[in-house]
């Protein structure tokens, strides 16, 4: 198993025109050896050349990048040790399921009855035993994502990268392959670095997450804590709808914080992160509550019901409110009643506008 650390690393493009067009700034992360890290964010925002950098499709314009402490920028991608899972699965059509998974063994000059081996037992590692034989057009799309992850995990690289790898699947099967990447990738124990746009990937497949936005990071940390404990409204809204307030701050405590919510007081355990800065109160959908009493007051516009739980839209004098419901539902609430709104104060957030 092996770390990796990357140091101010930045890569400056040439656009069509001729202007700079600086695609990663200055990021620096470091991975510890069997950890799932994902680069998340919005398209454009620099998660592809990060993940191109550290495969050696591309060299930064400026930083380090260390595999196990050895900077690997001047070294090509066939010597880094690392192996790419692609969201088009690339898997040449002529060849069977084993001759895929065999191609890169091959290509290192391992012996053929290896080769056949470690082919059959990684073709049980990604639940396809007995599939060596079939073309890969014959297969479903999950079931060619997993062959792609067996070509990559066979040649045992110290780093899987992937990129996207699950975009091209439906729904169902996307939910499926979530879970079956984390296990396998726990079962072999490799480091892994896995490019997504989607949150949901994200927060169930990452032990840490690197969120990225125009370029540079804009917050590092466990699912918990960027779901939790957002640095900024890009980072809060990224992780999930919230709605936001203003806020005055009556008193900053060691651990905790006296709020003033249109008048009415609170206590949260949120801290702001800095003196000078502006705030503004963060509740999640899940953090609101619909009550007889409370500070903010609207009219319910469009209440969706999604089964287990309820979405109630309500306009405010702060803007449109989404209020999540757990049943049993109030059937009193309809479209149109005025209501109030109060917040559940423990998981109240103090966010930096
Ligand atoms: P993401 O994967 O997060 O969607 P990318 O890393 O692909 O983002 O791209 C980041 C930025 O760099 C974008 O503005 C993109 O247009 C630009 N870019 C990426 N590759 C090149 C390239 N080869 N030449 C010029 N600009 C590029
Ligand atoms: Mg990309």
């Amino acid at each position: 198993q092996v770390s990796l650390k990357l140091i101010n690393v930045s890569k400056v493009f040439k656009d069509f025109k001729g202007n700079e067009v600086r695609a990663v700034d200055n990021v620096s992360f470091d991975v510890q050896p069997g950890e799932f890290v994902t680069l998340l964010g919005p398209s454009g925002c620099g998660k592809t050349t990060t993940l191109r950098m550290i495969a050696g499709f591309e060299k930064p314009t400026d930083g380090m990048i260390l595999i196990n402490n050895v900077n690997v920028v001047e070294i090509p991608p066939w010597k880094r040790d690392t192996a790419m899972v692609f969201q088009s699965y690339g898997l040449f059509p002529h060849m069977n399921v084993a001759e895929n998974i065999a191609y890169g063994l091959k290509m290192r000059k391992v012996p053929p009855s290896d080769i056949e081996k470690k082919v059959k037992n990684i073709l049980k590692v990604v639940g396809l035993e007995g599939y060596g034989d079939r073309p890969p057009s014959s297969l479903s799309g999950g079931q060619q994502q997993r062959v792609a992850l067996a070509r990559a995990l066979v040649v045992e690289p110290s780093v899987l990268l992937f990129d996207e790898p699950l975009s091209n699947l439906d729904v169902l099967l996307r939910e499926q392959m979530r879970i079956e990447i984390k296990r396998i990738q726990k079962e072999v124990g490799i480091t892994a670095i896995y490019v997504t746009h989607d949150r949901t990937e994200a927060l169930t497949l990452s032990d840490k997450i690197v969120l990225m936005k125009g370029g540079k990071i804009e917050q590092i940390g466990s699912p918990e804590e960027i779901y939790e404990k957002p640095v900024s409204k890009f980072a809060a809204e990224f992780m999930g709808k919230i709605n936001f307030f203003p806020v005055e701050i009556v008193e900053r405590l060691e651990d905790r914080t006296v709020i003033k919510l249109n008048g009415q007081v609170y206590t949260i355990p949120s801290l702001p992160t800095s003196k000078s800065e502006k705030y503004v109160l963060g509740c999640r959908p899940e953090g609101l509550k619909i009550a007889s009493k409370g500070p903010v007051k609207g009219v319910i516009k469009t209440i969706v019901y999604l089964g287990n739980f309820s979405e109630y839209y309500i306009d405010t004098e702060f803007g449109e409110v989404m209020v999540k419901v757990l049943p049993p539902f109030d059937t009193t609430l309809s479209e149109g009643k005025e209501v109030h709104i109060d917040i559940v104060p423990e998981i109240a957030k103090i966010i930096q506008e």
